[in-house]
Order: C-alpha cells, then structure tokens, then sequence
C-alpha cells in the first residue's frame, strides 16, 4: 500500500465537533479572515461542548412544531422512531435570508462546485436542530443535538462534500448520520444515500426528520460505523463525521476500487483532527491532508 500525503493547508485549532480549526482555509489554502469566530457560543450559552442536563435530548420532548414520521419505505429501522420530534419543519423567507446569508459569507468562499453550494441553499438547516437553537441556525459553528453529539459547522460540511466528488447516481455512504443535515445535502446531490449511526434515539430522530423534508430515500441503519455498512458497498464515496484515532481498514476495503473517495478526520480524542482525503485506485491508496478540524470521536461497539 503506498501512501501518499499532500499538506494542502494547515491552521489553528478553535472549534468543536464537526468544525474547521478556524480560520478555515479557502480552496488554494490561503487563510480566511475570521469574522465570525466559530467557538462562538450561541445564545442561551451553550458551548460545542457536549450539553449538560439543561440540554434535554431531543427525542423524548413533546414536539413543538412536530408532528408523526411519514412512514419510510426501507426495511425495519434497526431503531426506535420517536412518535413526536422537537424540530421546526416549516421554511420562511426569514430562514430562507439567513440560508442564503450564511452561504454567500461562508460557504461561497470556500467551495466552487455550485451543486454543493445549491443544496446548501436548499436544505433547512434549521429543521435538523432542537427549536430552542432556531436562532443560530445560521450561524457558521456546530450546535448541540442532544446525547453529546453536535451539527457540523455548515461551511465544514460543504467542504467536506465537495470532496467527494459526487455525481448524480454515485453511491454514497455516511458515518455518523446525527442530526441527519450532512445526509439531507448529500441526498441533494444523489440518489443512493446511505448513513449509520451508533446512537438509536438519533438514527431515530434523523428518520423522522429526513422522512419529513422528502429526504426519506437516504437509507438509516444503527451500528457501529467503524466497520462500514458491508451489504451496500462498494461505495463511490464515504465520508465519516466523528473522528477515529486510525484509519479503520474496512472503510477503505469497502470503497470502490476505481477511484472511491473518503473523507475522513483522523486524531486524537478531544484534540484537534486532521482530516484527509483518501482515494483508492486498486491496491493503491492515496493520502491528502486537507485541514484541522475538530469532531466528536467515533465511538466504538462495545463487545
Ligand atoms: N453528520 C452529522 C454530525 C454528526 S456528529 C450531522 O450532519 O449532523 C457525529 C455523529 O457520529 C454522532 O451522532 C455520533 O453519535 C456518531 N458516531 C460516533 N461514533 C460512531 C460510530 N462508531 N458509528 C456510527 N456513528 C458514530
């Protein structure tokens, strides 16, 4: 196996889960200007620190603008599908200003490929969050979704899918589905979504929500994402969204030998991650360094 590492850009560590050290890098690795640092804390205090116990976990709150799951066409869930969700479905022109906001300061100057900044446009993010964060959900920094877990930073989750590459019909698989946004962009792009996710009340939520926006073809299943989810593979392209310490073989065995991609943070837990680009050709497995990011560890199965 050769490997080969490319140092695209490198810069400081200041975020949480599923964030660009910031300041980001725009795509010819220069510096951005950081005008809106993303360790902000939204209002209402929360830090991208996992939430505390004035932070309820999403799934057994009434539902404030919820309502039940459209029924989803896939096999069984593997997962309890809450009854009630405590998300915003409904879109505004407001919500719509903030989106474009949010993509014309962060997102257009890091991403080239219109179809990536399309489906930011198009996606509401919003809806992906417990009501009580509805303020920030524009705001380019991660927000907490209940069990410890966050949103990724936007203009991160753009990056990250520009470097897939995908093509309409590509099959893509995601490690992590937490709050389901990453899934609802990927699912813009192409037809063939696949997610995991270890964490059942949020493989749940995320059903419920993606089911609700029309997303309900992206494929959920609960496991431990380490290992891939083998019945589907090979995929064009995986992107994982918690950080292992090491690249876990199966996810490169489970790409597609002509050119699959993955994107992936790898690092130390609670430091910051650097994530890589690895593409495969054959045997033959190529390593770019991208940027330094900072996730949630990818937590493994126990047993
Ligand atoms: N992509 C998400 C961000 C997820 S945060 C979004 O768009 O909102 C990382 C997610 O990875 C968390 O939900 C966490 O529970 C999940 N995770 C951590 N370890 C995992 C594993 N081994 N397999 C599957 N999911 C894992």
């Amino acid at each position: 196996m050769k490997l080969v590492a490319v140092v695209i850009a490198l810069v400081l560590a200041t975020a949480g889960c599923g964030a660009a050290a910031s300041p980001s890098p725009r795509p010819d690795g220069s510096p951005v200007p950081m005008t809106s640092p993303t360790a902000t804390a939204p209002s209402g205090g929360a830090t991208d620190a996992p939430p505390t116990d004035a932070m309820p976990a999403a799934s057994v709150t009434p539902a404030a603008t919820g309502s039940a799951p459209i029924a989803s066409p896939s096999e069984p869930p593997s997962f309890p599908i809450p009854a009630s969700v405590d998300r915003d479905f409904a879109d505004s022109d407001e919500m719509r200003r903030q989106r474009d906001q949010l993509v014309d300061s962060y997102v257009a100057s890091r991403v080239t490929d219109e179809r990536v900044i399309a489906a930011m446009r198009t996606v509401p993010r919003h809806s992906f969050m417990p009501t009580r964060w509805l303020g920030d959900a524009y705001a380019d920094h991660p927000l907490p979704i209940g069990y410890g877990q966050t949103i990724s930073q936007p203009s991160l989750v753009a990056m990250m899918t520009e470097l897939l590459q995908l093509d309409e019909g590509d099959r893509v698989l995601e490690i992590g589905t937490g709050s389901g946004y990453q899934a609802a962009i990927l699912a813009e792009l192409t037809s063939e979504v696949y997610s995991v996710e270890i964490i059942p009340e949020l493989a749940g939520i995320a059903r419920v929500v993606l089911d609700r926006l029309g997303y309900g073809d992206v494929r959920i299943d609960r496991r431990d994402g380490y290992f891939g989810w083998k019945e589907h593979a090979p995929y064009d392209a995986i992107i994982v969204t918690a950080a292992p310490d090491h690249l876990p073989p199966t996810l490169v065995a489970q790409l597609d030998p002509d050119g699959g991609r993955l994107v992936i943070p790898i690092g130390p837990v609670g430091d910051v991650q650097v994530l890589w680009l690895v593409t495969r050709d054959g045997n033959e497995v190529a390593m770019e360094q991208v940027l330094d990011v900072r996730f949630v560890p990818l937590t493994r199965e126990e047993g």
